[in-house]
């Protein structure tokens, strides 16, 4: 008898998979089951993808499997076909992507963990609760008093709790146990009653069968979320599953607790805070069927849920959902493939819809639900320009601004400024010579922190002392231009000292859970300033919010990204939503040097939907995406040479290959284009574009480009990914 020959994919950058025997006590395997084989020196885990009883390689040469791992595929049947499809489309290696939808403990070989939910439960009477200090520690008796809790119920809760449960658990007033059925709390809350348009969209929701794609268009605060609410209910009551996907887990701890004391179901959080003890668990939980609805970012698209019926993503024109090196899939378009392959509704939500995905309801891809009113408010904040033009600025801040910052909080709003630039400057400048502290290995000045005395780099991890003289001149005169939300902080302090000053950006939340605790002083609705960067203008409801300054809006208007006006006018309309969402009239003013700029004019005065209806005109003329379809080659090295070289080598061979294929013509390549940013960590970047009116020319061409060039030893250390679709265009 012939051994069995096993083909499978290994998670390394080659586009094709490779072949070892069977080991020796096999005579059957499963598609999609991992296996652990010899590769070089090392040991690795693949994925079988077919078998066969011979091979085109040598007898001496193949090499045996080690062990196979699963008795079955570890990935259910629909999730496999839209890994598979991602590798095709993407034109990414079959195993690394296999590899990146799995937990880090799967890929490495760790068997299924098949235990069940941990459940906590309070065990303390009322004098010893009573006489608990640490106020997380009280917070979680307070959840437990009436009903256990799993795990994943507590990560939705409470973000890093685990070092109060240990304390808790260590004096005896709360026990873990296990169990394999969860039986979730019944009493949950009700929603509100909903309002017409809502009604229609659940109702339209709710009737669907099969795959069936809707935009969910409803202006900020028209109450999405609780039509996702309710559509969820529906399906969960059905018996079914639901995935759930939003941009940024951290962002979003209101829409968490919403789900959480809406339905009654075992949950789970999927994103990449979590451990990998976590993630696995909550991986394996979903796969088993114990976990009912999943809550993640990104990554999540490639939940495993048993019995699927519903796919909800939030926040549909997010950046964020598309990933940006190695396997740059999208995680809103893999999402439309799997609820196409599962035969299921999916559910894309925003206020500032993508142009790609308004393309599609115009061609009847998709069918659009509008809300076009606020569910709790009923008002639309009232926005304008602020000229500043010969103005008397304070950190960037004009006088209008700040009277109006001050008008606000004395009548007991909070107040937010966007400024989506974090530290105190830009940059440190010398007066005497011009001297720019500059970062040394990435193409961008240093940016001064200057609370912590430091220069950081926000492009790399260079962080360097501050010296109070010019390292080129010796001087002492340094000007920090360019403010940062810091400077703005501490204008704030200077100019309003009664009231509290709540900076959030990367570096002040950067501690687990300080962002949620931010929040949640917020959300007590006391007057307030906050200044923060876009992270702020991301899905927050903060009831008390009655003002809105933008500050370096006119940055957004000079980037050479032809999705730059679509960026900028989502962000606005974003910020400016959080605005007057309750009782509060909400008021946003932008600031700008360029009042009469058409596109600021729309964003202030005119609906998004014009906006949108505009700007895809625009791309239509100017011949880019959404109407034709791009791939990019982004490469980097650290010499600037072998980075040319290797580019213009890929660039000969597309263009020989064009003439090969016939396709001369149908595709034009532009390049090699330094990066938007064209050096970062001491390595230069740059990049070929392709842009085709037919998606199908283009990946014919890109299949066996990318395949060569992935399969050729390329000198100078080049590296370099393919990217289709690419969300950034610098
Ligand atoms: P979106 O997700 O569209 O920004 P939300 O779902 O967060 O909007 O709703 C905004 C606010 O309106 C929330 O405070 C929510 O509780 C409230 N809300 C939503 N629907 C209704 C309704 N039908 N009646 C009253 N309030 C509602
Ligand atoms: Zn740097
Ligand atoms: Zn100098």
């Amino acid at each position: 008898m012939t051994d069995l020959i096993l083909h499978i994919a290994l998670p390394v950058p080659l586009l094709r998979h490779f072949d070892y025997l069977a080991p020796l006590d096999v005579t059957a395997v499963n598609v999609g089951a991992r296996v652990r084989v010899p590769f070089g020196a090392r040991r690795m885990i693949g994925f079988v993808v077919g078998s066969a009883r011979s091979t085109q390689i040598a007898p001496d040469k193949i090499k045996r499997a080690i062990e196979v791992l699963d008795a079955q595929s570890i990935f259910p049947t629909e999730l496999w076909d839209t890994l598979l499809f991602a590798a095709r489309y993407y034109h990414h290696s079959l195993g690394e992507v296999l590899a990146s939808a799995l937990p880090g403990n799967l890929r490495e070989g760790k068997t299924l963990d098949q235990k069940g939910l941990l459940m906590f439960s309070k065990r303390a009477n009322d004098s010893q609760i009573a006489a608990v200090r640490g106020a997380k520690q009280k917070a979680l008796l307070a959840l437990l008093a009436n009903e256990d809790l799993s795990e994943t119920d507590l990560n939705l809760a409470m973000p890093a709790w685990r070092t109060s449960m240990k304390l808790l658990e260590g004096k005896g007033l709360v026990q873990r146990f296990q169990v394999s059925h969860y039986q979730p709390p019944m009493a949950k809350l009700d929603g509100p009653l909903l309002n017409a348009e809502q009604a229609i969209a659940v109702q339209a929701i709710n009737e669907a069968r099969g795959f069936k794609p809707f935009l969910l268009d409803g202006i900020t605060g028209s109450g999405k979320t609780e039509v996702y609410l309710r559509a969820a209910l529906d399906v969960l009551a059905r018996g079914l599953a639901v995935l759930v996907l939003v941009p940024e887990i951290g962002l979003t701890p209101q829409t968490l607790r919403r789900f959480r004391e809406r339905l009654a179901c075992a949950q789970a959080v999927m994103h990449s805070q979590l451990s990998d003890g976590e993630r696995s668990y909550a991986w394996t939980q979903a796969k088993t069927g114990a976990i009912r609805l999943v809550l993640g970012t990104r990554s999540a698209v490639f939940a495993p849920l048993k019995d699927l019926g519903l796919i909800i993503l939030d926040e549909e024109h997010d950046g964020s959902y598309k990933q940006q090196d190695s396997f740059r899939y999208h995680a809103r378009d893999l999402a439309l493939k799997r609820a196409a392959s599962l035969k299921i509704p999916i559910v894309l939500g925003s206020a500032t819809p993508s142009l790609e995905m308004l393309k599609a309801v115009s061609e009847g891809r998709m069918q659009s639900v509008t809300l076009t009113q606020r569910a709790a408010s009923q008002q639309i904040p009232a926005q304008s320009l602020v000229d500043l033009r010969n103005q008397d600025l304070q950190e960037g801040l004009a006088p209008r601004s700040l009277v109006a910052i001050r008008e606000s909080l004395m009548a007991g709003a909070q107040v937010l400024i966007l400024r989506n630039r974090r530290g105190f400057a830009a940059k440190l400048e010398c007066h005497s010579c011009g001297h720019v502290a500059q970062c040394p290995r990435c193409d961008r000045p240093l940016t001064l922190h200057r609370q912590a005395g430091r220069l950081r780099c926000h492009y790399c991890d260079l962080n360097q002392g501050l010296r109070d003289e010019c390292s080129s001149c010796k001087s002492t005169e340094l000007f920090a231009l360019g403010v940062g939300t810091q400077r703005v902080e501490e204008l704030m302090q200077k100019l309003f000292p009664e009231w509290p000053c709540i900076r959030i950006d990367r570096d002040s939340v950067s501690q687990k859970g300080s962002l949620e605790d931010k929040l949640d002083t917020l959300q007590l609705g006391q007057p307030c300033i906050v200044i923060g960067t876009q992270m702020m203008a991301k899905g927050h409801d903060l009831p008390e919010l009655g003002l809105v300054i933008v500050m370096g809006a006119d940055d957004g208007l000079h980037s050479e990204d032809f999705r730059a006006s679509e960026r900028l006018a989502q962000l606005l309309i974003q910020v400016a939503g959080r605005a007057g969402r309750s009782k509060r009239t909400g008021v946003v003013l932008i600031q700008t040097h360029q009042p009469e700029n058409p596109l600021l004019q729309h964003i202030a005065y005119d609906s998004y939907a014009n906006i949108a209806q505009r700007l895809l005109a625009e791309r239509v003329a100017t011949e880019f995406p959404p109407y034709h379809f791009a791939a990019m080659l982004r490469a980097d090295a650290v010499s600037l040479l072998a980075l040319n070289t290797f580019l213009n080598n890929a660039k000969a061979k597309l263009l020989q290959a064009l003439v090969k294929l016939e396709l001369t013509g149908s595709i034009n390549v532009y390049g090699p284009i330094p990066s938007g940013l064209a050096k970062r960590a001491g390595r230069y970047r740059a990049q070929l574009i392709l842009i085709a009116p037919q998606r199908a020319s283009l990946h014919t061409a890109v299949g066996p480009w990318i395949s060569d060039l992935r399969a050729e030893k390329s000198p100078g250390n080049v590296h370099f990914s393919l990217d289709i679709d690419p969300y950034d265009f610098q």
